[in-house]
C-alpha cells in the first residue's frame, strides 16, 4: 500500500496554540507521522478579512464557515490589533512539536503578505521572495536552533524566484505545489530551479466541504475513495485551523480510514528519504487552478524531456 504523508499548514496564532496542541494527541494516537510547517512571523490574518469584500471569498466564507473556524478575534489581526509574532511568543509550542518526533519545517513569515503578493512582487523585484524567506528560515532557526531543510508555500503561492530562494537557503526539499508525484523543478530550458517538489496530490477540506453533496459528516468517504487500492506516494496537507479544531472529527476518521486501507501515515522526510533526488523526472513550474480553491496556485507543469 502507499505512504500517505500527513503536511499541516499552521497559518495563524490560533491554529498554533489550540489546533497544533490538538493534532499532536490525535497524530500521537493513530500512530502517524506528520510534517508540520509553521507560519513563524506576525498573525495578520485579520487583513483577509478585506478580501471579504470581494465576491469570490464571501462565497467561501459562507460555504466554509470561515469565521467558526478562525473567530472573529483573528481576523481583527493585522487590521485593528497588531499581529501576534508568532514564532517568538509560541517557540515553545513549535519545539514541542519536534520533541514530539514529528517533522517541522517553513510555511512562511507573513502568511498574507506572501499569498497576497508573492507573483506581483515578483516581476517587480527578483530578491523579493528570498528576503521574505530569509525573515522565515532566520525565525526557524531561532526557534529551533536548527536550520530548516523542509518548505511548504503558503497558499500554494511559488515560483522560481522562490525556488531559487530555496537553494540558496539551503532547504533541501519543499511541498509548494499541487501535482502527482515527486518532481524536480525546472525552467523552460530544463534547468533545474530548486529543491525537490513532493506536492499535495489530495484535494483538502476545504475545497471539498460544501461542494455538491460533499459536508463534514460524509467528505471522509470522498477522500478514502482516492486513496483506495492506491499504491504510490499521497501528500495531504491539512489545516491546524481546520483539522486541529472543528474539523478534528473528519480528520479521526480519515486517519482511521487509511490505515484500514492498509496506508502508512509519515512524515515528508520519510518519503523524501526513499527517493534519488538526481533522478526524479523534471517538471516544469506552472501557475494552475484547483476544483474549490479561489484563484492561481502553483502545480507540477509538463515534463521536461532531455533532448
Ligand atoms: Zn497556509
Amino acid at each position: 500500500m502507499a505512504r500517505i504523508a500527513l503536511k499541516v499548514d499552521v497559518d495563524t496564532w490560533r491554529g498554533t496554540r489550540e489546533g497544533v496542541p490538538t493534532l499532536l494527541r490525535m497524530l500521537a494516537d493513530a500512530g502517524a507521522g506528520a510534517s508540520f510547517l509553521f507560519s513563524l512571523g506576525p498573525d495578520h490574518t485579520g487583513r483577509a478579512i478585506f478580501r471579504a469584500l470581494r465576491p469570490g471569498f464571501l462565497q467561501k466564507v459562507s460555504r466554509t464557515s470561515v469565521l467558526s473556524h478562525y473567530g472573529w478575534r483573528t481576523l481583527l489581526y493585522g487590521t485593528l490589533l497588531p499581529g501576534p509574532d508568532i514564532g517568538r511568543r509560541e517557540a515553545a509550542t513549535l519545539r514541542a512539536v519536534r520533541d514530539a518526533g514529528f517533522e517541522v519545517g517553513v510555511h512562511c513569515w507573513d502568511h498574507v503578505r506572501w499569498q497576497d503578493r508573492l507573483l506581483a512582487e515578483g516581476e517587480k523585484d527578483p530578491d523579493w521572495a528570498l528576503r521574505e524567506m530569509r525573515r522565515a528560515t532566520d525565525a526557524f532557526a531561532d526557534a529551533f536552533g536548527m536550520p530548516a531543510r523542509l518548505h511548504g508555500a503558503a497558499g500554494w503561492q511559488f515560483d522560481a524566484h522562490a525556488a531559487r530562494a530555496q537553494a540558496e537557503l539551503g532547504i533541501e526539499y519543499a511541498s509548494d505545489t499541487r501535482g502527482e508525484h515527486a518532481f524536480l523543478p525546472v525552467d523552460e530550458s530544463g534547468t533545474v530551479l530548486g529543491p525537490p517538489q513532493l506536492p499535495t496530490t489530495l484535494p483538502t477540506l476545504d475545497e471539498l466541504i460544501g461542494v455538491g453533496e460533499l459536508t463534514e459528516a460524509n467528505v471522509h468517504r470522498h477522500l478514502l475513495a482516492f486513496t483506495d487500492e492506491e499504491e504510490a506516494d499521497q501528500v495531504y496537507t491539512l489545516h491546524a485551523e481546520l483539522e486541529g479544531m472543528r474539523l478534528a472529527p473528519v480528520l479521526a476518521r480519515l486517519l482511521a480510514g487509511w490505515r484500514a486501507q492498509g496506508h502508512t501515515l509519515v512524515a515528508l522526510r520519510d518519503q523524501y528519504a526513499a527517493l534519488m533526488p538526481g533522478d526524479l523526472p523534471r517538471h516544469r513550474l506552472a501557475q494552475g487552478s484547483v476544483e474549490g480553491r479561489s484563484g492561481t496556485l502553483a502545480v507540477q507543469g509538463r515534463a521536461f524531456k532531455r533532448a
